[in-house]
């Protein structure tokens, strides 16, 4: 039976105190590693040696949207490749159109080891490109390993912002990203095996989260039953529900049944197809 192996290197809200923002590696039955969001500054690197990964094994990127919290680390994690493979493949990045202009513009601004940024990538001063942009519609196909693909989705949060729902040999895992609740994500979920989804807050405190741009714990349930799908995970969690995520559970539970944890840093899993 095929495996997904997820790791999750930072499950942290924007301005949660205690856990590394997002970032989440898929390695796929085919040997593709796909990491999801790139957290911010290096912490996206030291997460990642402490569980044996090194940057240079990060080729592909899928990217959910361009705040600081998702998309911070991709200088750090290229300046980590560049020194250790100075002539390795360029990291490529999928995303929105919206979101890679962001990207470029932040990767000028921080000038980590990146000379210049144009339309097809960046490069280093001896002209290695180190960057390659994939901008991707919604729906596209877009084939990452042998057996690994995956589409995006727009979802309602900023504008630019997509979910991801990846196909790795016959498993099916679709990452919301940040967003209220989504009726695309819903369709393009599907049956899905796994729905990874953030959930900020609980329904009590809907209004605030809502206006925040985010989802609550129950919103993500609902979208777990609506979609269909076999196992729900939360994560991006704030302050309030780091040490004790049962609140989360509970409100999820009240609309799926599968069932339901909360990632926490460097937390693993592995998924079957089922
Ligand atoms: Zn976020
Ligand atoms: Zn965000």
């Amino acid at each position: 039976m095929p495996n997904v192996d997820i790791t999750f290197l930072g499950t942290g809200a924007g301005m949660c105190v205690y856990r590394n923002h997002t970032a989440i590696v898929l390695d796929c039955p085919d040997g593709t590693r796909l990491l999801l969001d790139t957290a911010s500054g290096n912490s996206v690197i030291r997460q990642a040696a402490a569980v044996g990964m090194l940057a240079q094994e990060f080729e592909q990127v899928l990217l959910t949207h361009h705040h600081g919290d998702h998309m911070g680390g991709l200088p750090y994690i290229q300046g980590q490749r560049s020194l250790t493979n100075p002539e390795g493949p360029p990291l490529r990045i999928y995303s929105s159109e919206e979101a890679l202009e962001a990207v470029r513009m932040y990767c000028k601004a921080t000038r980590l080891r990146v000379i210049n940024v144009d339309q097809e990538g960046a490069t280093t001063g001896n002209g290695h490109q180190v960057f390659q942009w994939h901008p991707t519609e919604a729906g596209q196909r877009v084939d990452l390993g042998a057996t690994t693909w995956a589409s995006s989705f727009p979802v309602d949060h900023i504008s630019g912002s997509v979910g991801w729902r990846v196909e790795a040999g016959g498993v099916s895992i679709v990452f919301s990203g940040d967003t209220r609740l989504s009726t695309n994500l819903v369709e393009a979920a599907q049956g899905a095996r796994l729905l990874i989804h953030e959930a900020l807050s609980v329904e009590s405190n809907l209004e605030d989260t809502n206006g925040r741009g985010h989802s609550v714990a129950a919103g993500a349930g609902r979208a777990a039953a609506q979609a269909g799908v076999q196992e729900l995970v939360l994560t991006h969690i704030d302050s309030p529900f780091h040490l004790d995520p049962q609140p989360l559970i509970d409100d999820a539970r009240r609309f799926f049944d599968g069932p339901i944890s909360v990632a926490s840093d460097l937390y693993q899993m592995t998924v079957a197809a089922g």
